[in-house]
């Protein structure tokens, strides 16, 4: 038997995002970073369109997706979900393994169904210009193509040891139309700061946000775009989740596990999100997996407590699961896992109980990578390994119990522009990094006070 297509029509991509926060019995809200009240429409519209900082705050259930929006998602959506038959014959194992593909979008992940809802709320309200920042450079260039969409300008602050390890990320920007410089860079203070202090820093994601908010902050007619952790862009991507709701449908099964990686948590919280509503409303029950990399392990090692955003604490206080907004995480393959904090509502579907969490080293998430892609055909990126490391670990603990169990996980994105670390990793130069205690106790004893002990 081979692999398996689940396809759905045009006319099923959702009318609307899925806001799980109506369904969460607590959610706490961002506080205001000067007077640590929670922050109102009003604080975050200096930096956002007006429908996104209500997006932000929301507890309303269903948000309708703007015709515009659904009418440019329908390049790439709905998006197909697989019942990987070629991965279970070569684990030999009786689970039944599905994945959702979010690798057809034009930039090759599913940030741009975020970043076309951005463009487009930016648009509508008289803005020229977004400011933002990007790891591996999936982000920066998802938002690009928002940028060429819309007719507004991007400016995009990579994270330098990216903007070294991923030059063809870089050149699609370029191709897009932004521009795109390393971060820390020497054009604003925040960055200027950084470099003061550590020459050689090689960025961080926190960082490369505080450069991106201030030139927002600076500039009416600039505002920042976040693809990852906000609340409004966990929803965006609650397109994936409900789409393979259907498809499973049409599978004629349920998932008893689903698996997500973990950077910010958008993709995670998109796939794993209407599943887990259906089950706060009564409906199935469902174990919810997410995997993040050893050298980051903000969900596993991290503390629950108010934190920044980012480095030159800008951003509205955020709860969440955090390793401390000074963390400058190693080096690893995956750039767009290396961030200290988790989407609030992720971080609190953890302390619920309603998902669980494990740290993989990447090594072990490149020989998955290079499983999935001899047996499935798609080369996965490296962050979207941490996933498929996490279902393989199931699927062979099923092969040991001699359990059929039903597991599906995010495929968030191709790898077709991180080849060059799939060749290192063939020739055995890729080395676990583990994670530096000191270095972690050390950013969380930086955790402002008094909103860090939670
Ligand atoms: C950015 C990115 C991630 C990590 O971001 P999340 O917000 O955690 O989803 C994962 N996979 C791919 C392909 C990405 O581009």
């Amino acid at each position: 038997m081979d692999t398996i297509k689940y396809q759905l029509r045009d006319d099923q991509i959702p009318t609307s995002w899925y806001n799980i926060a109506a369904d969460l019995p607590r959610v706490d809200p961002p506080l205001h970073p000067g007077t640590g009240q929670p922050a109102t429409v009003d604080d975050l519209t200096g930096i956002m369109p007006k429908q996104l900082a209500e997006q932000e705050l929301t507890l309303e259930r269903d948000i309708e997706i703007p015709a515009t929006v659904r009418q440019i998602y329908a390049q790439w959506r709905p998006s197909p979900l697989f019942r990987a038959r070629r991965l279970e014959q070569a684990l030999g194992t009786p689970a039944r393994i599905y994945y959702k593909y979010e690798g057809g979008s034009p930039a090759g992940s599913h940030k741009p169904n975020t970043g076309i809802a951005q463009g487009f709320y930016n648009k509508e309200a008289g803005i020229r210009r977004l400011a933002t920042e990007t790891g591996a450079g999936q982000w920066g260039s998802s938002l690009a193509l928002a940028g060429a969409f819309f007719g507004l300008e991007v400016k995009v602050f990579m994270v330098k040891v990216s903007y070294h390890q991923k030059p063809y990320r870089r050149a699609l920007m370029h191709t897009y139309g932004a521009t795109c410089v390393p971060s820390p860079s020497t054009e604003t203070a925040a960055g200027r700061a950084i470099l003061a202090e550590d020459p050689d820093c090689p960025g961080a994601l926190g960082i490369a946000t505080s450069e991106a908010i201030e030139v927002a902050m600076n500039d009416p007619f600039t505002n920042y775009a976040g693809g990852s952790v906000l609340n409004h862009v966990a929803l965006h991507q609650t397109v994936i989740g409900q789409e393979a709701l259907l498809q499973m449908d049409m599978a004629d099964d349920y998932p008893d596990i689903v698996i997500g990686c973990a950077g910010g948590g958008s993709n995670l919280a998109g796939l794993t999100f209407p599943f887990l509503g259906e089950q706060l409303r009564g409906g199935k029950q469902v174990r919810v997996i997410a995997s993040e990399p050893e050298a980051c392990p903000t969900l596993t090692k991290g503390q629950v407590a108010y934190d920044f955003g980012d480095t030159a604490q800008l951003t509205p206080l955020l709860k969440m699961h955090t390793l401390g907004h000074s963390f400058v995480p190693p080096s690893i393959h995956a750039g767009g896992l290396r961030y200290h904090g988790i989407a609030p509502l992720v971080s609190q579907a953890l302390q619920d109980g309603l998902m669980e969490a494990r740290a993989v080293p990447q090594t072990a998430c490149f020989e998955a990578g290079l499983t999935f892609a001899r047996s499935e055909g798609i080369v996965p990126a490296p962050e979207s390994t941490h996933a498929i490391r996490a279902a393989i670990d199931e699927a062979l603990r099923c092969r040991e119990e001699g359990r059929s169990e039903a597991i599906l996980f995010g495929l968030s994105g191709h790898g077709h522009f991180d080849l060059g670390s799939y060749e290192k990793y063939m020739a055995d130069e890729l080395a676990d990094e583990g994670y530096d205690e000191e270095l972690v106790a050390r950013s969380l004893a930086r955790i402002p006070a008094p909103f860090g002990q939670v």
